[in-house]
């Protein structure tokens, strides 16, 4: 594996690569990586010639300096993980070398509706990071394919509205999120939990699945959606943030939940004071 934390050196690098007609299928992450990211790379790694993993810790994404101070960071083991699944480049820049300005003077972005809902709601200029750094990540790789994560279900039509609006010339793959056998998805956040607070988690993944077993069942948004409060409500432990039903396509309340409207069951909760967000798609 290639590894580069020089922006022009990849670049040269990709160019040599485009120029022998080689597909290059990217997948960006903050590293910690663990297998909801493999799977990504594993499906880029088949889809294309050429598979390339970003990890960085984007400092513009995170609105709470605690949680960027305590994101976890593993970039020696992450590198072993990544030379298994044959991973053929990691590209890890610095700070200095994705932000070489002063960050105070840095350009903001928005995504209209997106911004004020769940994730946009809650984590005010979350996505405004995401989008600047995904911005640069996607000038600098030039990729055919970026694979995203259902895990971020938001971010991914954030991601879209950045591809569409600025004509990147890259298409954006969704993959399936990855589970612990309870049902808990997959997260670097997780490392922050004790074996408790993992147990604790997974009824995160069993409320979602309440909620979708009630729509399943006929019941109206907002009765399924009390149905998976109720549930997490014993849990004095677990601090919910919001449990929503929206609309897949707009992030809205949906307004009719009939089998041909796909909607999304999305949540965010505290555990031991770590974050961790999740959902399923119903009538998919
Ligand atoms: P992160 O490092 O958390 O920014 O995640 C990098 C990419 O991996 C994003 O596209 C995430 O959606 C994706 N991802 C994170 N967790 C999982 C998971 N459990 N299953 C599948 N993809 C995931």
């Amino acid at each position: 594996m290639q590894i580069f934390e020089n922006i022009k050196s990849l670049q040269i690098f990709l160019s040599e690569q485009r120029q022998k007609n080689r597909s290059v299928g990217f997948v960006p992450t903050m590293g910690a990586l663990h297998s909801g990211h493999l799977s990504l790379l594993k499906q880029a790694k088949n889809e294309n010639d050429l598979a390339i993993c970003s990890v960085y810790v984007n400092p513009t994404q995170f609105n709470n300096t605690d949680d960027l101070e305590k994101y976890p960071r593993n970039l020696n083991l992450d590198k072993n993980l990544l030379e298994n699944v044959n991973c053929d480049v990691l590209f890890c820049p610095t700070n200095e070398e994705m932000y070489p300005y002063e960050r105070a003077n840095g350009m903001a972005m928005s995504f209209g509706r997106l911004d004020q809902v769940l994730e946009g709601k809650f984590r005010p200029g979350h996505f405004s990071g995401v989008g600047l750094v995904l911005s640069k990540l996607f000038h600098i790789v030039q990729a055919d394919k970026a694979y995203f994560g259902q895990k971020d279900l938001q971010q991914c039509s954030v991601v879209q509205k950045l591809v569409d609006e600025l004509f990147f010339d890259t298409q954006l793959v969704v993959v399936p999120t990855v589970r612990e056998d309870n049902g808990l998805a997959l997260s670097s956040r997780n490392e922050r939990l004790s074996s408790e607070g993992k147990k604790l988690a997974a009824n995160l993944y069993q409320a979602l699945q309440k909620v979708s077993d009630a729509l399943q069942r006929g019941k109206a948004p907002e009765q399924a959606r009390q149905e998976g409060v109720d549930s997490l409500s014993k849990y004095s432990e677990i601090e919910l943030e919001y449990l929503e039903v929206v609309d897949k396509r707009n992030f809205m309340p949906p307004t009719d939940a009939t089998p041909q409207v796909e909607v999304a069951v999305c949540t965010a909760a505290y555990v031991e004071g770590v974050r961790l967000i999740d959902n399923i798609l119903v009538f998919s």
